[in-house]
């Protein structure tokens, strides 16, 4: 076996990623290789180049390190000591890292665990490489007739966006209406889980036309052009006044989350979802005034988020669009997910 394989990394903080040829990594005691099918290009990637050297003192990543936290790929080579795994099993790695003992991974809430600071991809090696590294002790999820190289996107953004929906399941019986701000890789997966998991109207907002065809197409009842001037407004005027049970957004611009703030009805709950680093411009008290409305925030979905979007794929009820790039296109697959020119997420082959 050749000892050496190609890794997608970060050599340098403020630099663009490089495509590196690095040792074979060998699985530790409790630890196991993975041999990667594909590895999912996320929007947090895109912001690798920009983040500041600080990350290094301020969470403890260590440069350099190889990009991807959408893995999925098959078990390779076992390390001392792991057991209840085989060699050759197709698997996918669930996205957050956790230690599984602290109060969040005891409460079921894995993906708030302080380890997901440090994760693959951020700040330690990811899987845009051949091979992979991951601890034996947290869930690695066996794939049963799904391929390897699509699971990848179902354990980030199929998993958050999984997590976004039981968020608000519980306000959205029968005749309520659920609002999906951006139909973009996680929105698209968000109103199917709507679909599947609850009985409510789903009205999606984008500024895409595409994408709004695409929303219809997944199971969305109606769409907003999300360029209109007063989007809130338009989803008022179709709920009669009242207003979305739930909002998801997954853009978190100023205007979206003024959007999803406007758009709450009574009771309603604001998922924010996307990191569109938006900021909140009118006082929140008087937004909500008389609604009794709640706000959740995020960070990705839990193992279980990640098993149940992975179901849902094994039981053929998830459309996962992808594109396939060879390894060595990956900066070719980042272009084009900054550009919007994908129509699924970028899978990265090696
Ligand atoms: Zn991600
Ligand atoms: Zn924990």
């Amino acid at each position: 076996m050749k000892k050496t394989m190609r890794a997608f990394r970060m050599l340098k903080w403020q630099e663009p990623p490089a495509l590196v040829e690095i040792d074979l990594p060998e699985p530790g005691p409790g630890e196991i290789r993975i041999k990667v099918a594909g590895n999912g290009v996320c929007q947090s990637d895109l912001h690798m180049p920009h983040l500041p050297a600080v990350m290094e003192q301020f969470l403890g990543w260590k440069m350099p390190f190889t990009l991807g936290h959408e893995v999925g790929g098959w078990i390779d080579k076992l390390g001392s000591g792991v057991v209840g795994h085989e060699e050759g099993q197709p698997v996918a790695i669930v996205s957050t890292r956790s230690c599984g003992h602290c109060l969040e991974c005891d409460a079921g809430f894995d993906n708030a665990c302080d380890w997901n600071k440090v994760g693959r991809g951020y700040g330690m090696n990811g899987g845009i490489a051949d091979y992979l590294i991951v601890e034996s002790d947290r869930p690695i999820l066996k794939l049963d007739k799904l391929d390897p190289r699509r699971a990848g996107p179902l354990t980030d953004a199929g998993s958050t966006s999984f997590h976004g929906v039981r968020r608000v399941t519980d306000r959205l019986g029968p005749g309520r209406t659920a609002f999906v701000i951006g139909a973009g890789g996680l929105g698209s997966f968000a109103i199917q889980y709507l679909k599947i998991l609850t009985t409510a109207r789903i009205v999606v907002a984008d500024v895409a036309p595409d994408k709004r065809a695409r929303a219809i197409e997944l199971g969305a009842d109606e769409v907003v052009d999300g360029a209109l001037e007063n989007v809130a407004g338009e989803l008022l005027k179709r709920t009669d006044g009242r207003g979305a049970d739930a909002v998801l957004d997954f853009v978190g611009t100023t205007a979206t989350i003024a959007t999803s703030i406007a758009s709450l009805a009574k009771l309603g709950r604001y998922a924010l979802i996307g990191a569109g680093e938006g900021k909140l411009e009118a006082p929140l008290m008087g937004a909500l005034s008389g609604k009794g409305a709640s706000i959740c925030s995020f960070v990705g979905g839990t193992a279980e988020d990640t098993r149940s979007a992975i179901e849902l794929a094994e039981q053929g009820l998830l459309r996962n669009d992808v594109e396939f790039f060879d390894i060595a296109d990956s900066a070719k697959a980042f272009e084009k997910l900054a550009a919007g020119q994908l129509a699924g997420r970028a899978v990265i082959v090696p």
